[in-house]
């Protein structure tokens, strides 16, 4: 046999001279420093790629992919990291965490947000431009994001720039840079440091991004009909769902959309709707692909996990926005998820603190909206799609490949391809999962998904070539900036 060493479940790891140095240990912390680990190859026999899962020998050297073989095809004295019955998945590329560093460090910060990443399997993350101070709206809001995350990031970080008004004139620098894309909002977003642009602005904007190529993610939602909803839902008890749901109706989102599809089909600049949790938005999109537009939306894993319906009074743990809805339009998200009008599925990790939270008044109208879940994405993906008869192939093309290609990484990340990051998750898929909000990684530890049972378990975060986590334990300092090519 010429494999020389094996990776068993078990962490008998013999032979792979895994020096793990501990450098401390506190409850549901630890790290492992100088993972020389010297694996020639990565294998498995339930490797996805190339659209298929299947028995799989990859070479990886100085962090790449450079050779993909038949599993037994390994060459003599070759030292391989075998992944035994896991799978192994191109890392997730999660494209819209807000990590609130530096300014609101206290809601999330770069080292709690990418734990969490390094142990939900993700490899690289795309951080949101708002909620920072300063934000990243200018070429120095960026660079001190870039500061701020010197030496803490355990996986690797792209950056997402902002437009907001007054700033179409100089998308340009802030592309320059490095930004990956660039973000706005259609209605208030919260902060009084990042405000949303109306659609004059919105058209100068795509024309100005069109321009030099950069994707523009929207939140889709538009004033008159938030306002006008607010009106009705100020008559209701701010501690029910109800009154929160009534705030936020699906023609916010719906006409939002309809003025981005005309923008685009009229500019030809490439627009992506983050967080689409409408269903009755769906038919827009799907016309807007038949055309051939470049055009595209994303869902999360919350609007797919849970259901209006569901939720008690005062648990604001769940309030996002748009808001999660009712169990009809869930299934309606999964269908276009399942036939491509939803391209990708990406968390829109966004933490606050229990205060902000209202976690003890439970006021669903004075809460910060936002579900922390960076951490959860893929197990809470993979539960609902595998119960809708979907594959993980599926998943992989859902949360690595297409959230990759809307930040023109195509080729580099998420994916298991010769040329690419050698960035791997093992992942059990038959594995139960019982989540406890109290030992995930990110900062403050609210989660809606708190006592829920999912499918699925990641056991190792491979990031370039180096294991970033095992089981619960972690490396520091491997991640980077990854910046536009
Ligand atoms: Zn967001």
């Amino acid at each position: 046999m010429a494999m020389t060493e094996l990776y068993c479940r078990s962490r008998n790891i013999t032979g792979l001279s895994l020096q793990k140095d501990r450098l401390s240990r506190k409850p549901g912390s630890s790290y492992i420093r100088g993972m020389a680990e010297g694996f020639d190859f990565v294998r498995g026999k339930h490797v996805v790629s190339g659209g298929t899962v299947g028995p799989l020998a990859i070479r990886v050297s100085r962090g790449k992919i450079t050779e993909l073989l038949p599993y037994d095809v390994v060459p003599a004295g070759a030292r391989v990291l075998d992944a035994g019955n896991l799978h192994v998945l191109p890392g997730i590329v999660d494209t819209h965490v807000h990590i609130n560093d530096p300014g609101r460090a206290h809601w999330e910060g770069f080292a709690t947000a990418t734990r969490a990443a390094a142990a939900g399997g993700v490899t690289m993350l795309m951080d949101m431009p708002l909620n920072s101070i300063p934000p990243t709206t200018t070429p120095n809001g960026l660079l001190t994001k870039v500061a701020a995350m010197d030496g803490k990031t355990h996986v690797d970080v792209g950056l997402c720039a902002g437009l907001v008004p007054g700033n179409a004139a100089n998308v340009r620098e802030v592309w320059a840079e490095g930004a990956l894309a660039f973000k706005c909002f259609l209605a208030e977003t919260g902060v009084d440091e990042f405000t949303y642009v109306k659609e004059d602005e919105l058209t100068r904007g795509l024309r100005g991004l069109a321009d030099v190529g950069a994707p523009l993610l929207v939140h889709a939602e538009l004033p008159p009909p938030l306002d006008d909803a607010a009106k009705l839902a100020a008559t209701l008890d701010p501690r029910t769902y109800a009154a929160w749901l009534a705030s936020r109706p699906k023609a916010a989102e719906d006409q939002a959309v309809d003025l981005l599809v005309r923008l685009v089909r009229d500019i030809r600049g490439r627009a992506h709707v983050v967080h689409l949790s409408s269903s009755t938005a769906l038919s827009l999109i799907e016309r807007a692909l038949h055309e051939g537009l470049p055009f595209s939306a994303e869902t999360c894993p919350h609007y797919l996990t849970f259901a209006s319906e569901e939720i008690a009074d005062g648990e604001t743990a769940y309030k996002c926005a748009p808001p999660i809805r009712e169990r009809d339009n869930q299934d309606k998200l999964w269908a276009a998820v399942k036939d491509g009008r939803i391209v990708q599925v990406v968390t829109d990790h966004s933490p606050s603190d229990a205060p902000m939270k209202c976690s003890e008044s439970g006021d669903f109208m004075k809460a910060w909206g936002g579900i922390s879940s960076l951490e959860l994405g893929l197990r809470a993906v993979w539960t609902g799609a595998r119960a809708r008869g979907m594959t993980i192939v599926d998943v992989v093309r859902l949360m690595c490949e297409a959230p990759a290609r809307l930040i023109g990484m195509t080729g580099r990340k998420g994916v298991i391809a010769v040329g690419a990051d050698a960035d791997f998750c093992f992942f059990d898929p038959d594995a139960d999962f019982v989540c406890d909000k109290d030992v995930l990684q990110h900062k403050n530890k609210i989660s809606p998904y708190d006592r829920r049972t999912m499918k699925g378990r990641v056991h190792r975060t491979i990031l370039r070539g180096t294991t970033i986590y095992e089981d619960g334990e972690f490396t520091l300092n491997q991640g980077q900036w990854v910046r536009r090519a």
